[in-house]
C-alpha cells in the first residue's frame, strides 16, 4: 500500500493542536491530525467543563495584543461553529495591592489602556459578598474576563477541521516522528505517514516528543474541585458572581468559578500552582481526602459559602517551562517543524490565537504576532 502523503501533520488533538487542525484546513491544506485518546477526552489538560479568560494579564504585558486576538477569534468559532463556548461574567484579581496578582493585572492593564476598576476591601464586600477579603486585599475587578468551556471549544475545533476536509485519527498514539530535506515522517501503531511539514502539540507528552527541543519541562497533576455552595447557589450564580484569582500568602493563588451547571453542578475551585511533579502515563487520578480538606480550609477564611458538601474533583496536567511563559516556535532543530508546548497552566484561553499562530508558522515560516517571549531559545529564569 503506498504511503499516505499530507500537506501537514498535526500530533496532538487537544487544545492546540484542534486548532491548528482547523486553522490549516480553512487555509485549503490537507491536513491529517492525530491523537493518541479520543475527542475531547479528559486525559490531558483540556477538560474540567471550565478555563478563565481575562485580558488584564499579571503573567507579562507581552500577552494582551495576543489576548485581544484571541477574543475576536472565539467570537468567530462561537458562531462558526454554532456553539456557546465564551461567557463573560467579569473577574476579580485580589490580594494585597503589590502581590503580582493584582500589580501585575494592573501593570497590563494601564499599559494597554484595559478598562479597570481598583476595589478595595469594602467595595468588593458590598459588590461581591460572598467574598471576605481582608484589610488589606484589594481588587482589579475587569469586565471583559469570563469562562471558556474547553471540551465544546476542542469539539467546535474538530467538528470544522474535518468539514474543509481534514483527516482526524483518534486512538492512534504517534510513536516516533523525523524531519528530512523533502518532508517530514511521522510512524504510528498501524501506519507511516508523510507531509510537507509537521505541527506537534503534545501538551503533556512534550518531554517524550520534544526531548530534543532543549526546553526543561515539568509536568504537575493538579486537581479541580467542585463544591455545593452552602445556603444554596443563587449568589453563585454567572450573573452575579465573576471569576476569581485571589493571592494569598506567599505564592498561593486560589480560584474560582461561578455555578455554571445548575444545583448539581457546583462551584468549581482550584489551585493555580502548588502542583505535584508526575508522569502523564502514571498520573494519580484518585482525588485524597486531605486535598479536598485543605482546599475547604483555605476557603473557609476567603469565600466561605463556596466551601460546602464536596461533590467532585478531576486531575488535570499542567505542563511547565521554568519561567512559566508558553514555547510557541519553528523548532530550532528541524525548519520543517514548528511546535507549541510549555503552557504552564495558562495557555486555554490562546487556543484560538495559537492556532493561526501555528498554521503562519507552518506555511510561511514566520508570523505577524508577537511571539517573542514564547522563543524555546530566550534564557529561561528558573
Ligand atoms: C486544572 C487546570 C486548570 C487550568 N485553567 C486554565 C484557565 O483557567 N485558563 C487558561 O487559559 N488555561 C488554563 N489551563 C491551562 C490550559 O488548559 C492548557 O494550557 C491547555 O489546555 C493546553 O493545551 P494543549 O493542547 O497544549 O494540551 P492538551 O489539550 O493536553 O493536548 C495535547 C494532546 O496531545 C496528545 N498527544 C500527546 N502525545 C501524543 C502522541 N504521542 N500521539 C498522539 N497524540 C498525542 C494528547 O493526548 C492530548 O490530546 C488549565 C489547565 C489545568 C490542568
Amino acid at each position: 500500500m503506498a504511503m499516505e502523503s499530507y500537506d501537514v501533520i498535526v500530533i496532538g488533538m487537544g487544545g492546540m493542536g484542534s486548532s491548528a487542525a482547523y486553522h490549516l484546513a480553512a487555509r485549503g491544506q490537507r491536513v491529517l491530525g492525530l491523537e493518541q485518546f479520543g475527542p475531547a477526552h479528559d486525559k490531558g489538560a483540556s477538560h474540567g467543563g471550565s478555563r478563565i479568560t481575562r485580558q488584564s494579564y499579571f503573567e507579562d504585558p507581552a500577552y494582551v495584543p495576543l489576548l485581544l486576538r484571541t477574543y475576536e477569534l472565539w467570537e468567530k468559532l462561537e458562531r462558526d461553529s454554532g456553539r456557546d463556548l465564551m461567557t463573560l461574567t467579569g473577574g476579580l484579581f485580589m490580594g494585597p495591592a503589590d502581590s503580582l496578582t493584582v500589580a501585575g493585572s494592573r501593570r497590563s492593564s494601564e499599559q494597554w489602556g484595559l478598562t479597570h476598576e481598583v476595589l478595595d476591601a469594602a467595595e468588593i464586600r458590598r459588590r461581591f459578598p460572598v467574598f471576605r477579603p481582608g484589610p488589606d486585599d484589594v481588587a482589579l475587578f475587569e469586565a471583559k474576563a469570563g469562562i471558556l468551556r474547553p471540551e465544546a471549544a476542542v469539539e467546535a475545533n474538530l467538528t470544522l477541521a474535518a468539514r474543509l476536509g481534514a483527516q482526524l485519527r483518534f486512538h492512534e498514539p504517534v510513536e516516533a516522528w523525523s524531519a528530512d530535506g523533502d518532508g517530514v515522517t511521522v510512524r504510528t501503531g498501524v501506519a507511516t505517514y508523510r507531509a510537507g511539514s509537521l505541527v506537534i502539540c503534545p501538551g503533556a507528552w512534550a518531554p517524550r516528543l520534544l526531548a530534543d527541543l532543549g526546553v526543561p519541562m515539568t509536568v504537575e497533576r493538579q486537581v479541580q474541585f467542585w463544591f455545593a455552595p452552602e445556603g444554596g447557589i443563587e449568589p453563585f450564580l454567572p450573573d452575579r458572581q465573576p471569576i476569581f484569582i485571589w493571592e494569598g500568602p506567599p505564592g498561593t493563588q486560589v480560584y474560582g468559578f461561578p455555578a455554571l451547571d445548575g444545583p448539581d453542578g457546583g462551584v468549581k475551585v482550584a489551585f493555580f500552582r502548588r502542583g505535584e511533579v508526575t508522569d502523564p502515563d502514571a498520573i494519580d487520578r484518585s482525588i485524597r481526602p486531605e486535598e479536598v480538606a485543605f482546599i475547604a480550609e483555605h476557603l473557609r477564611t476567603r469565600v466561605p459559602a463556596a466551601a460546602g458538601r464536596f461533590l467532585r474533583g478531576k486531575t488535570c496536567m499542567y505542563t511547565n517551562t521554568p519561567d512559566e511563559h508558553f514555547v510557541v516556535a519553528r523548532h530550532p532543530g528541524h525548519e520543517r517543524v514548528t511546535v507549541a508546548c510549555g503552557f504552564s497552566g495558562h495557555g486555554f484561553k490562546f487556543v484560538p490565537v495559537v492556532g493561526e499562530i501555528l498554521a503562519d508558522l507552518a506555511l510561511t515560516g514566520a508570523t505577524s504576532h508577537p511571539i517573542a517571549l514564547f522563543d524555546p531559545g530566550r534564557p529561561m529564569r528558573g
